[in-house]
């Protein structure tokens, strides 16, 4: 019979059983694997730990690891999918997010990577990096794909060998965020033959997910300020309606810097 010794995380201070150790120590300590794996994962080298960091600062980046943790599943079990495009995109119509989940091999969703509706500024279907569709806030969407133009692409295609395959199938998306302003979601991988079955049920999926984000683009608030701004440019037109008015005598000046004063919400 044997006896399991257990000891203290150095890290985290949790007692760990010699099941939960990692090989990873500091001071001579086992770390937990919950220690280890979030350092690890925060691209902290295992090896040689308390020659290279203090206590404090790992305690640091463990505490950040697991706060980021939290938050994440917070806001993974907050989402609510209204709308699932295969295991491509899924939206959250009511709290105005999207996830591109992360798919096993085996096809199972592992992770999802939330975004905000407002955060997207452009949105492009590209296929083997040719522009297919684009569109975004305040912009029609442009191009063949949402009136069932299978693999026509945008500006003419000059010398452009049509070709009977696809290698790569996405949507590249555009955030109004510094941390992260690009995404992909990507329907197609690997080569693939237009004429397949796989093409063809994947490339309406496609279609399908840009026609969603032109609409929320045609909803999202910033193009709300874009019309704001033509908002400006008619109270400027409606002033100069009244300076006429004015100037032929058919209104007062008094009467006139009031309705300025309106139209231009001072
Ligand atoms: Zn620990």
């Amino acid at each position: 019979m044997s006896i399991i010794k257990t000891e203290d995380c150095p890290i985290c201070g949790q007692s760990t059983s010699a099941m939960e150790k990692s090989s990873a120590k500091f001071n001579g300590l086992y770390l937990c694997k919950t220690c280890a794996k979030a350092l690890g994962s925060s691209g902290v080298f295992l090896i040689g730990l308390d020659k290279k960091h203090s206590l404090e600062e790992l305690r640091n980046i463990v505490g950040v690891y697991e706060k980021d943790k939290e938050e994440h599943e917070i806001e993974i079990a907050e989402f609510n999918a209204t709308k699932k495009i295969g295991n491509y995109v899924y939206f959250d119509d009511a709290n105005k997010k999207f996830a591109i989940p992360k798919v096993t091999l085996t096809g199972k969703v592992k992770d999802l990577k939330i975004f905000n509706y407002e955060d997207i500024l452009d949105f492009e279907l590209l296929e083997d990096g040719n522009s297919v569709s684009k569109g975004g806030v305040g912009r029609a969407i442009v191009g063949g794909a949402l009136f069932g133009g299978v693999g026509a692409i945008v500006g003419g295609s000059t010398g452009h060998k049509m070709k009977n395959t696809c290698s790569k199938l996405q949507i590249k998306l555009t955030f109004n965020n510094i941390e992260s302003p690009t995404a992909y979601i990507n329907f197609i991988v690997a080569e693939t033959k237009k004429d397949s079955f796989i093409y063809k049920q994947t490339y309406p999926m496609a279609q399908d997910a840009l026609s969603v984000f032109n609409i929320i683009c045609q909803d999202n608030p910033q193009k709300d300020e874009c019309d704001n701004q033509q908002g400006d440019i008619s109270a400027a037109d409606e002033i100069l309606k009244f300076k006429q008015l004015l100037d032929n005598g058919i209104i007062t000046q008094e009467e006139f810097e009031a309705k300025k004063k309106q139209l231009l919400g001072l």
